[in-house]
């Protein structure tokens, strides 16, 4: 027999994070379309009201223009008091050198946030969780909330969630644990979770020369790092580190060297602190019968706009679930799809970072690439392709592929060429200058 969504069905949402908020949003959605009214039980242990680890899913909170759409689709409006800034500007930095890259399309907005209740030394009251908003915006369209974590989840006619509470029997699970907890599935799922790399992130109080609208970001500060980011956040700013065999203390090395300490009176100035993982690759056998993995535990995009990714995913998925059905067959034709692209565009970003980071380590392609971007910089935004390229890369906000062949038009080698015959001037020496 076909396995359909009907009136009446339990879905259990193991995760209150972005992936599992939204999986609850989209369903609510679908299903109003479809006719049918379904039970939904989200099961999120934590408060993210919490300020600090406690209430937070740990990670740097830039919101994408393609996520920021994403949540109008859904008629969610983020409130003021979650967006802790806008940003305008990166400022890449390249060991002395640096250059601001200027929002190419205001069109293209782009926020940062907190996920949790801000860092857990705050000095004003928490700031306002984007997680916690998401969760209620589901509570209140109809969703349950668990205050419950879920121990196991088993499998016989249909799955069962295991709390230390009870045990709850669903016709359809969906598993949106991210990466950073243990996923409770038992091994009769199959499920394998993705790849992760390590970060290292940390939160200090804006230091009085650093531009609230701007986001600094730094390739070869010391070896091994990937990159590392300075993100204002209101009265905040948070460091978020890349790299081969990182730890805090990185942080700690870092932030001395760009004065975020010297803002504090504590003799660090670190208010938070953590290590969480970060995907980089997709898991195997994340669907079945009556079940499918959403968001980070199923495949992000590489390095940025995982909240973006997590929209995606679950409405993929949810979209599936209620106009074809819920078995492996169905979510193998209608979901999977859309995972093994966004796979495929990572392999364009795990390249376009290679390139950038050969680009960091060799003075005469930094020469081209900062001529080309300065010649950019009076150009109209369809003309701006090597700033297009770089801002796509570094806030997630365009597919990998589409920067990876722009940088293969013969216009932009043609302008990488005309920028290794000009010797390199650093006419932003002063990072923090906003009228450039
Ligand atoms: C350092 C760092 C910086 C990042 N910066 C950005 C950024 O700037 N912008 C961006 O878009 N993305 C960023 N990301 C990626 C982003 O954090 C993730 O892609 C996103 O959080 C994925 O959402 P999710 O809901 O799948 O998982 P999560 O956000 O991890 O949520 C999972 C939820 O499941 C819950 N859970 C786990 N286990 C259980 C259980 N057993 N029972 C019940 N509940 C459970 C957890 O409490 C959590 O709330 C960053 C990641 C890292 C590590």
């Amino acid at each position: 027999m076909a396995l359909k969504l009907r009136t009446g069905d339990h879905i259990g949402i193991v995760g209150g994070g972005p992936a599992g908020s939204f999986a609850a949003l989209h369903l609510v959605a679908e299903a109003r379309r479809a006719h049918i009214e379904l039970k939904i039980d989200i099961f999120e242990p934590r408060d993210f009201t919490h300020p600090g680890p406690a209430g937070c899913n740990r990670c740097a909170g830039i919101l994408s223009s393609r996520l920021l759409r994403g949540l109008g689709t859904l008629d969610l409006e983020l409130p003021t008091d979650v967006i802790q800034a806008e940003i305008h500007a990166y400022a890449v930095h390249l060991g002395t050198e640096l250059f601001r890259l200027e929002q190419p399309d205001p069109q293209r907005r782009i926020v940062s946030v907190y996920r949790g209740g801000g860092p857990r030394l705050h000095e004003a009251p928490p700031c306002a969780s984007f997680d916690a908003f998401l969760l209620n915006q589901a509570i209140s369209r109809g969703a349950g909330l668990l205050r419950q974590r879920v121990r196991d989840i088993t499998m016989a006619e249909r799955p069962v969630i295991h709390t230390r509470e009870g045990a709850y029997a669903v016709d359809l699970l969906v598993m949106a644990t991210g990466v950073n907890s243990h996923a409770p599935l038992s091994p009769a799922f199959h499920y394998q979770s993705p790849k992760t790399a390590v970060m290292a992130q940390d939160e200090f109080l804006l230091p009085e020369h650093w531009p609230h609208d701007q986001v600094g970001s730094f390739f070869d500060d010391f070896p091994g790092l990937t990159f590392g980011a300075i993100i204002p956040k209101g009265r905040y700013v948070n460091v978020s580190l890349l790299g081969e065999g990182l730890r805090l203390d990185a942080i700690e090395a870092f932030a001395e060297r760009h004065d975020l300490t010297l803002s504090l009176e504590s003799t660090s100035g670190s208010l938070c602190g953590c290590t969480p993982r970060i995907a980089v690759g997709m898991g195997h056998d994340f669907w079945g019968d009556r079940w499918v993995a959403v968001g980070d535990a199923a495949v992000t995009r590489l390095y940025k706009d995982g909240i973006g990714s997590a929209y995606h995913t679950s409405g993929y998925a949810m979209r599936t679930a209620v106009r074809h059905g819920i078995s492996h067959h169905d979510f193998g034709r209608g979901y999977v799809p859309y995972c093994r692209k966004v796979q495929r565009d990572n392999r364009y970003g795990h390249l376009l970072f290679r390139m950038w980071h050969l680009t960091t380590l060799t003075p005469f392609l930094r020469r081209a690439w900062g001529n080309a971007i300065r010649t950019e910089s009076a150009l109209p935004f369809s003309k701006k392709m090597h700033v297009r390229i770089l801002w796509g890369m570094l806030t997630g906000d365009e597919a990998y592929r589409n920067l990876f062949w722009l940088l293969m038009t013969p216009g932009s080698i043609l302008s990488l060429l005309k920028g290794l015959n000009h010797p390199w001037k650093n006419h932003y020496a002063d990072p923090y200058r906003t009228d450039l």
